[in-house]
């Protein structure tokens, strides 16, 4: 068995030489450097969700899975993309061990973002978000929840830092952000961030975010632009990490904390359905429905 990054990837372009698989050069249109499988404007190649998947460059992208691979899938199954984007997550806010970290967004990236944090050795791990499933998810593995439909968030965590905010954050959100009032706010997560975070911390953003997004309430957003509160980014001394994660620098060792049962991310999983309950199952985790915090979709699995 293997493991298929979501990132496809040559192996031989310039970015993929230096290990950025995530900005490779030729898997998309020219002029447009990274590919995924079915994600807008990421190339040709047809989505994940699927019975058979067509893997190019498989020689170089594929991960060998060790002899337990059946038996743990759904730990293993993380490793193409939401465990790798989390780890990543706090690898460009620079976590190091000890340090707090606050993480905005409780959903199956933000808690991959916790659980990497957890096994760095944060001293504190704060996720936001304001869904009770999703909190009580990262309470188990040992990060504190910050629920902000309970009041401001960035106090919240302050009140846990000593005023000073934490040591660095993650974004896990992305553009369809909602502020406290429930409408849709791309800029809102990162502007708490920046508040939230210390002067001179560091911020890692791997909630999606795009050049276009026609559905946005204003035109500004419609052009994929954010109120950004620069100024006060500028002035703290922050620095920020953007993109989509490269699977491939650290699919390999996340396998071998799996393998070698130093974690379980299984553990966010909430349904295991057939690949003909896909439908419902994106409807349910769009809608926040509680209860649906992940689903695995298993092809072999027969309708009920
Ligand atoms: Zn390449």
């Amino acid at each position: 068995m293997i493991s298929a990054p979501f990132n496809v990837s040559c192996g031989h372009c310039s970015n993929c030489e230096r290990g950025l698989t995530n900005y490779c050069e030729r898997a998309n249109e020219p002029g447009i450097a990274g590919a995924a499988y079915g994600f807008a404007g990421m190339g040709p190649w047809a989505g994940g969700q699927a019975e058979y998947l067509r893997v190019p460059w498989a020689d170089f992208d594929a991960l060998r899975l060790p002899e337990d691979g059946r038996e743990r899938q759904n730990d293993y199954v993380m490793c193409s993309d939401i465990f790798p984007t989390g780890w990543h997550a706090t690898e460009m806010a620079g976590l190091s061990s000890g340090e707090t970290c606050v993480i905005y967004g409780g959903g199956p990236v933000g808690l991959m973002a916790a659980l990497s944090a957890t096994l760095k050795s944060a001293s504190k791990v704060f996720v936001v978000d304001r869904h009770p499933d999703r909190l009580k998810l990262a309470e188990e593995i040992g990060a504190i929840p910050i629920d902000r439909s309970k009041g401001d968030p960035v106090q919240q965590v302050k009140d846990q830092t000593d005023g000073i905010g934490a040591d660095c954050g993650c974004e896990c959100v992305g553009y369809q952000a909602h502020e406290q009032q429930g409408n849709e706010d791309n800029s809102i997560t990162l502007n708490w961030l920046v508040q939230s975070v210390k002067f001179t911390g560091r911020i890692g953003s791997v909630g999606v975010f795009v050049p276009s997004d026609p559905g946005a309430p204003d035109d500004l957003r419609k052009q994929g632009k954010a109120i950004f509160d620069y100024g006060m980014h500028w002035f703290k001394g922050q620095a920020m990490g953007n993109g989509q994660c490269p699977v491939k620098r650290y699919n390999r060792y996340l396998r071998s904390l799996i393998h070698e049962n130093k974690c379980k991310p299984s553990w966010i999983v909430s349904h295991e359905l057939p690949l003909e309950q896909a439908p419902e199952a994106y409807k349910n985790f769009d809608a926040r429905e509680q209860g649906w915090t992940k689903v695995v979709l298993k092809p072999q699995m027969k309708a009920a």
